[in-house]
């Protein structure tokens, strides 16, 4: 079975066609920069020994729906003389709230909840919603799937999902921590009880996801415990743009004294802060070279970074009783072998020791980082979230049929 995954983020789209069950990758591509000019369209067609042909152009590609229609086309051409050439959608939502919490299939009702969902998550939801919508009308009889970031987090125990706040709003208004990036963590943690050749049931895990977005999830037993992100994914670490943890009386100072509303607030604490607020950039690569030639501000930008997610790891750690697996993983997690260090050499105290020539490397799976004697293994996991997705549709259609 062939099933497309839709992966549609708050500016840029991607997807991928997998050949399940054997996982292999038959297409995949992205839109990035949507709503801004100069859009980059890229496809690509894979065989097993990697890419076997690449496209890339610009067009001005105004939402989500212009991107899709784009992406649909582009696949047209793939299209064999007879049947189809894929047999199920899978979507990525990232807010499934306290409604969903398995891979469910789509359909009116399902629409109409994630719909009514659109005010806690009201950055996100949108433009998944967009992509549903885009897929069922291009392919109405071509069984779609959702796949939630949040149903990892369904096995959080209330103490670190409620926030000490009136009951009321989490009982009638839900005000509570939902966790996301779950199908990122999820498949970390399967990925690591596969590297490590050991059960999941019997690991004890944190999975720091650092791209764009960051966030830290203690795993016991292959289940989800704590994560760093709240309500919203603004909460946790220090990210790209938004600020994670923060107090929020800074807010009703922002209101009070900078007569600042609540739109502006938000999309400052959103947008504009984390590492772009803290040294004026959010790609790490710049922030380093800002680093290299003595930019104050980008070496405190870095210090911040590493020294939030050191906390979320040591608070983690005794959460889960020790530790037998850290990875790392996202554009930053797998790429950057400086905050990779400076984050492990601050958990020296807690015995975890990288070997700094394996630390270095470069690789397209998963690969180990850590010192013979470290206390805990230390991973390096490529992000596959569309696989995940993937993964999840499929078993979902085996299993129930559409
Ligand atoms: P998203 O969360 O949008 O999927 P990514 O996982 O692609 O984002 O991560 C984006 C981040 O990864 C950016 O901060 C970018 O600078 C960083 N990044 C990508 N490649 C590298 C690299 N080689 N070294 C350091 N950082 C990198």
């Amino acid at each position: 079975m062939r099933v497309l995954v839709i992966n549609s983020g708050s500016s840029s789209i991607k997807y991928s066609i997998y050949d399940m069950p054997g996982e292999s990758l038959l297409y995949s591509g992205k839109i990035e920069r949507i709503g801004e000019t100069g859009s980059i369209c890229i496809h690509r067609r894979h065989v097993s020994s990697g890419i076997e042909a690449e496209q890339e152009s610009k067009l001005p590609v105004t939402d989500h729906v212009s991107g899709l229609s784009l992406i649909f086309e582009a696949l047209d051409d793939y299209k064999p003389a007879s049947g189809n050439l894929f047999d199920a959608i899978g979507h990525r939502v990232v807010h499934g709230g306290e409604s969903f919490y398995e891979p469910t299939f789509i359909d009116d009702s399902i629409i109409a909840t994630i719909r009514d969902m659109l005010s806690i998550a009201p950055l996100h939801n949108p433009v998944n919603l967009a992509g549903i919508e885009a897929a069922r009308n291009s392919f109405p009889v071509i069984p779609q799937v959702a796949v939630f970031d949040t149903a990892f987090y369904r096995t959080l125990p209330p103490r670190a999902y409620r926030y000490a706040l009136p009951d009321e709003l989490y009982q009638r208004h839900h005000v509570r921590r939902y966790g996301f990036h779950g199908i990122s963590h999820q498949y970390a943690s399967g990925e690591a009880a596969r590297f490590l050749e050991q059960p999941p049931e019997s690991l004890r895990h944190i999975s720091l996801h650092l791209g764009n977005g960051a966030s830290a999830t203690a795993i016991l037993g292959g289940v989800s415990i704590d994560t760093s992100m709240g309500m919203t994914p603004l909460e946790g670490l220090v990210m790209g743009s938004r600020c994670g943890d923060l107090d929020p009386s800074v807010c009703f100072y922002l209101s009070r004294s900078r007569a600042m509303n609540m739109d502006e607030i938000e999309a400052m604490l959103n947008h504009d802060s984390g590492l772009k607020g803290l040294c004026g950039s959010n790609d790490m690569r710049e922030i380093h070279r800002l680093a290299a030639d003595g930019d104050e501000q980008a070496r405190l930008a870095i210090d911040i970074y590493c020294y939030r997610a050191v906390k979320y790891i040591s608070a983690y750690f005794t959460v889960l009783g020790g530790l037998d697996v850290l990875t790392f993983t996202g554009g930053i997690g797998e790429n950057d072998p400086v905050i990779r260090k400076t984050i492990c050499d601050r958990l020296s105290p807690l015995g975890i020791a990288l070997d700094d020539k394996q630390n270095q490397a470069h690789e397209k799976s998963t690969f180990v980082i850590s010192d013979e004697n470290s206390s805990a293994r230390v991973l390096v996991i490529p992000a596959r979230e569309e696989l995940e997705i993937a993964r999840q549709a499929f078993t979902l259609i085996q299993n129930h049929g559409s």
